[in-house]
């Protein structure tokens, strides 16, 4: 995949930092911006791509913003986030999480991705190595790569359910290993780790000191009556060595608000403070009022977008699995499907690319993810749009 700096360097005439040049674009928010220009341009396009819901913010919630606007709500925060949103985060940790992290522990960000961005800038340097299980979501190793650290890919299997046994994980351990980046429900595999299996991880982080940076944006869209469990809250000591990020992105449909927090041992907080104080400064003054509001008071919405979304995912689950050519893997959470392609012996590029050229759907190539022999398939869509793709994926896969 050639870099966005690769395809425009005919034009530039000023060598860029070495940084930039190691890393490539997000190709899920590449694929979904293009899919949604191909609709706009009034191309029958049915995107399975997205990385959102598909549903609106919550009216309340946006009422709460509405209501911090005209009270004048408009000015810089502190850097952190205001202490009214940190309370509220570290209540919510509290009693959904079981996880002790007080208000000084938390740092209030734009989404997380900047969380996890801020955490790996001020953990990771030369030589340090950053344990990443793939499929992986596509943005862990570049922030590593631009935190100046080494990303060690742990790859794991759809015969193993995109899981990891402790022995792999053990043979990846080095002197240099500094962190291990979890991410349950998963993004793409819509996996969920289970408590006997983080009790193994915890073993093995405390006897090679490592630190656990656990991206749980996905807990509260978990199915199958499964319980999201937050591995800082299973050891006293395990808590001391993890940063437990999360958001109002994906559980209240709020991915444009820009909302994201991270928790932390305080001297990591206190550093990602100080970092985002030269940086963006606080995330906007009325999205983290909305949050607040969001975290105290709405439950009913997360729940019916929760059930819609496990509905959807029966109903891909059953499309999918009628098609012989592919191997879907079932989710737990999230709203992806993780699917093998490997029996129609293509790339994952080139199935992404003659899909939507030839069959009009469009879905993000598992390379993106670590995985060439798969693609995702998100069904943050409706359930139309869903029987209609999955229909035109059996149609096309039976001519190629
Ligand atoms: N982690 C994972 C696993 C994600 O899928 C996403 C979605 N972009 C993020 C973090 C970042 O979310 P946000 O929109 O809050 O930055
Ligand atoms: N997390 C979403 C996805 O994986 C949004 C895109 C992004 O932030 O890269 O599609």
């Amino acid at each position: 995949m050639t870099s966005n700096v690769e395809q425009c360097k005919s034009a530039l005439t000023v060598k860029l930092a070495n940084r930039v040049e190691k890393i490539t674009p997000s190709q899920t928010l590449a694929i979904a911006a293009k899919a949604n220009q191909l609709k706009k341009q009034g191309i029958d396009i049915i995107s399975l791509s997205a990385g959102e819901p598909d549903f609106d913010t919550p009216i309340t919630i946006k009422q709460a913003a509405e209501r911090a606007l005209s009270a004048g709500d408009t000015k810089y925060t502190p850097v952190s986030g205001t202490l009214e949103l940190k309370k509220a985060i570290s209540e919510k940790l509290a009693s959904e999480n079981k996880l002790n992290y007080a208000p000084d522990q938390i740092v209030v960000t734009c989404g997380a991705k900047h969380a996890l961005y801020n955490t790996l800038q001020v953990l990771v340097q030369e030589g340090d190595e950053v344990i990443i299980p793939s499929p992986y979501w596509l943005s862990y190793p570049e922030m590593v790569v631009l935190a100046g650290g080494t990303p060690v890919i742990l790859k794991t299997r759809i015969e193993n359910q995109y899981s990891f046994s402790i022995d792999e994980l053990r043979k990846q351990i080095t002197p240099k290993t500094k962190v291990l980046i979890l991410n349950s429900p998963s993004n793409p595999t819509g996996a969920v780790f289970q408590r006997e299996f983080l009790l193994e991880i915890i073993k093995l982080a405390k006897q090679h000191s490592f630190l656990i940076l656990s991206d749980e944006i996905y807990e509260k869209l978990i199915f199958d009556g499964l319980q999201h469990e937050s591995i800082g809250a299973l050891d006293p000591e395990i808590l001391s060595r993890t940063i437990t990020v999360g958001g109002a992105s994906k559980c209240y449909a709020m991915t444009g608000w820009r909302l994201g927090f991270l928790a932390a041992p305080k001297y990591i907080a206190a550093a990602c403070d100080s970092l985002q104080s030269h940086s963006t400064s606080n995330p906007t003054s009325f999205s983290q009022a909305a949050y607040t509001y969001a975290l105290k008071y709405v439950n009913e919405e997360v729940q019916t977008m929760k059930r819609a979304f496990e509905k959807r995912r029966d109903l891909m689950w059953r499309l999918l699995s009628e098609i012989p050519q592919i191997k879907p893997f079932k989710p737990n959470g999230a709203f992806y499907f993780f699917v093998d392609i490997s029996k129609t012996e293509l790339d994952s590029m080139t199935f992404t690319n003659r899909l939507i050229e030839e069959a009009r759907v469009a879905v993000i190539p598992g390379i993106s993810f670590g995985h060439d022999e798969a693609v995702r398939l998100s069904f943050a869509t409706s359930e139309a749009q869903i029987e209609n793709g999955c229909q035109r994926i059996r149609e096309w896969l039976k001519k190629i």
